[in-house]
């Protein structure tokens, strides 16, 4: 059947927002957005969502973000959780005391459980998902961006968002340099079942693993266990890894192959980290692996995305509905470029600790001694899981620019008062107002607030704003992140 082709000279704008990429990235931006009933529409090239298995760990700053959306009761069940421990170079340590959350856990969850659960939520609150649309062509003016898909069919709409993964279409039509390093070594990576008994593969697993790196057999449940070996000696590249490759590598290493069988998916990969060097040119954006791309040691990948996302999706929203400030949908790149390049450097970092060489063994091992200081695995899980960030707004206390906790307040908790995707002034004084910014922020009058300053004023991504108690000073605050008051 012939494509239906929509002209682009339609003068009327199809859509707020085109996001090209339904994967993590692409659903949650898809889902954050029609909280501010932008008009969106998700292109996808596959006709299908994926159908491997991949567990991936999702860390604490994203199950906060889902606590914080009202999706973390619908995504525990499909997980495992693990101590927050044990994710930086693989280096076993027990997870640091007291971690300043309410979801201090790892959830170790198949990647298209989350991208269905997302993808569904966004669809529920009204987004529009194509599937088997791939996009060929972007090109944007005054007005809008043009969307040519690959069978010639065009779209209109305001703004578009490559969450288009590694190979990025967008970021290529866009010419935005993605520098950084290429692929100098490759990992075995999959999931597959053990006949070996659980008590002899963790014997093995915990001599090998002080001398040969990347490796390491993972249980997930029921006999299935995550796999990592290295492919040195695993000829041509361009073919998928076979259960026999990983055979090969494990008795090679290990002098047994723990009689693996069933694969439920192979795949290799290589530590190539590249970070593209603009994240947005005029009315296009990239997010998610479109924007950066890293060895996937501790995890990071889909978190980074997801919390691209959020960060992106309330500014964007502002901008179409009108009411953002001048600045604001910049500070997305200001923000998170930043956390992205620090995730690279932790991954070039982890990457190096892992190899066998005397040198990188010994940094590991010096560090491992390290990390017996609480302040150093602290700060390292910190980092990984999200937590530790914190954005530049300023100077001021210690808690403008980072995320809030999950604190217990006079309804019940904090994050359930964020469901909407609204701003949130948490007011201990009982005094300070919102006016002509009601439409946009909510007003916590709560003095039993577990919090040890007087108003707090969270962003949509929940992001502390401003601290103090100061009307007029709040006010100022105010306009920065949420635009001019409505009267
Ligand atoms: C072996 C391995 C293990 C990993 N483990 C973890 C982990 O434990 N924790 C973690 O956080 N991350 C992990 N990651 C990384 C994680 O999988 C990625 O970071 C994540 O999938 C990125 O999400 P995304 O939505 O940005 O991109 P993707 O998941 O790549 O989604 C992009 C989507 O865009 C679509 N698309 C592409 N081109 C077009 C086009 N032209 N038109 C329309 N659609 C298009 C694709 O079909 C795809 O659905 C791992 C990665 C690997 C390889």
């Amino acid at each position: 059947m012939p494509a239906l082709h929509v002209p682009a000279d339609r003068a009327s704008l199809d859509f707020d927002v085109i996001i090209v990429g339904c994967g993590p990235t692409g659903a949650m931006l898809a889902a954050e957005l029609r909280l501010h009933d932008v008009r969106v529409l998700v292109l996808e090239k596959d006709t299908e969502p994926a159908s491997f298995v991949r567990i991936v760990g999702l860390h604490i700053r994203s199950l906060e973000l889902m606590a914080m959306r009202g999706l973390l009761d619908r995504i525990l069940p499909h997980g495992r959780r693990r101590p927050a421990a044990g994710f930086f170079a693989a280096i076993a340590k027990p997870e640091p005391k007291g971690l300043d959350s309410a979801y201090a856990y790892l959830l170790g969850i198949p990647q298209p459980v989350i991208v269905n659960l997302l993808e569904e939520h966004a669809i529920a609150l009204g987004a529009q998902v194509r599937r088997g649309c791939a996009v060929a062509g972007v090109e944007q003016d005054d007005e809008g961006v043009t969307t040519t898909l690959a069978d010639g069919e065009r779209l209109r709409s305001r703004y578009l968002v490559g969450c288009d993964g590694a190979r990025s279409t967008v970021r290529k039509l866009l010419g935005v340099g993605f520098p950084g390093e290429p692929a100098r070594t490759e990992t075995l990576m999959g999931e597959m079942e053990v006949g070996a008994p659980p008590e002899e593969v963790a014997a093995k697993v915990a001599e090998v693993s002080e001398t040969r790196r990347p490796f390491w057999l993972r249980p997930f449940g029921n006999g299935v266990y995550s796999v990592v070996v290295p492919a040195a000696g695993i000829s041509d590249r361009a073919e998928p890894p076979t259960i026999e490759d990983f055979q090969q590598q494990l008795r090679a290493i290990a002098g047994t192959d723990f009689g693996v069988h069933s694969p439920r998916w192979l795949s290799r990969f290589g530590d190539a980290t590249r970070l593209a060097e603009r994240y947005r040119v005029g009315r296009v954006l990239l997010a998610g692996d479109a924007a950066h791309i890293h060895p996937p040691i501790g995890g990071q990948g889909l978190n980074l995305g997801v919390q691209d996302a959020v960060n992106l999706g309330w500014k964007l929203a502002a901008q179409v509905r009108g009411w953002a400030p001048e600045t604001l949908l910049d500070t997305y790149q200001a923000e998170r470029h930043p956390v992205a390049e620090d995730v690279l450097d932790n991954t070039r970092a982890q990457v190096e600790l892992l190899s066998p060489e005397p040198g990188p063994q010994a940094v590991r091992r010096l560090l491992t001694e390290l990390m017996d200081l609480d302040e150093v695995n602290r700060h390292l899980i910190e980092k990984i899981t999200g937590i530790g960030i914190r954005y530049d707004f300023g100077t001021g206390s210690d808690l403008l620019g980072r995320r809030l906790r999950d604190i217990a307040v006079k309804q019940g908790n904090l994050y359930g008062l964020l469901h909407g995707g609204r701003g949130l002034l948490l007011d201990r004084t009982e005094r300070l107002t919102l006016d002509g910014w009601s439409d946009r922020v909510d007003h916590l009058a709560d003095p039993t607030a577990e919090l040890d300053v007087p108003g707090v004023l969270l962003r949509p991504d929940g992001h502390v704003a401003w601290v103090g108690e100061d009307q007029r000073d709040l006010d100022e605050h105010l306009s920065r992140w949420f635009g001019e008051p409505a009267h």
